[in-house]
């Protein structure tokens, strides 16, 4: 039961644009509190009393009286805002840009064995910015220490930027993907998760 209720729900804001990715369990808190609608493949929406009388089927969660279909898409009802254009800096976004690949030496390690670097060294004034920060695995930050990576004789697999995207949604969309997703992610969102395009 718990695990269904941890399990991903896709939040979309009015605009049908996804901004978010929740729990079931919070899911179904906003819906029945009306703050969201349940949404199903053929972009209908449902408030919590509709969606709780439809025929139950794929993933169901328990209720007290009853069975109910897991809802995997729901719309924020009064979230005007289209997704923020500028993307937080964070170390888990800059772990998602860079799809834990260590940007020195190209390999992939778990976010538990990666550091994040600044390509211009902090102490030396460089920014603490989507352009001067990448994920380093342990090996190549010690390596490249308190120098550029021209200094270090070091190149980078990609120059840092600032992504256009939102990290959040397709580093989660990769690790699991609900086919219910697919209508309302982008091209360009479902090929970043599927690894298909490397931007
Ligand atoms: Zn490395």
């Amino acid at each position: 039961m718990s695990e269904i209720l941890n399990s991903k729900v896709l939040v979309l804001n009015r605009s049908y644009l996804p901004v978010h990715i929740t729990s079931l369990r919070r899911a179904l808190t906003l819906l029945y509190c009306e703050i969201a609608l349940a949404v199903d493949c053929e972009y209908r929406t449902f408030d919590f009393r509709a969606w709780r009388a439809l025929m139950p089927e794929g993933d169901t969660v328990g209720l007290v009286d009853r069975t109910m279909r897991v809802p995997r898409v729901i719309l924020l009802r009064g979230f005007d805002r289209v997704p923020r254009r500028e993307v937080r800096f964070s170390r888990f976004n800059v772990y998602a840009r860079d799809r834990g690949q260590c940007q020195y030496c190209g390999r992939r390690f778990p976010r538990s064995e990666l550091n994040l670097d600044h390509v211009h060294p902090r102490s030396r004034g460089g920014a603490s910015a989507w352009e001067n920060v990448v994920c380093s695995c342990v090996g190549c930050n010690r390596a490249k220490g308190n120098r550029t990576p021209g200094e270090a004789g070091m190149r980078l697999v990609r120059s840092p930027y600032r992504p256009q995207w939102t990290p959040f949604v397709v580093d989660t969309y990769r690790q699991r993907r609900h086919a219910d997703w697919m209508p309302f992610l982008s091209v360009t969102e479902t090929a970043e998760g599927l690894g298909v395009a490397n931007g």
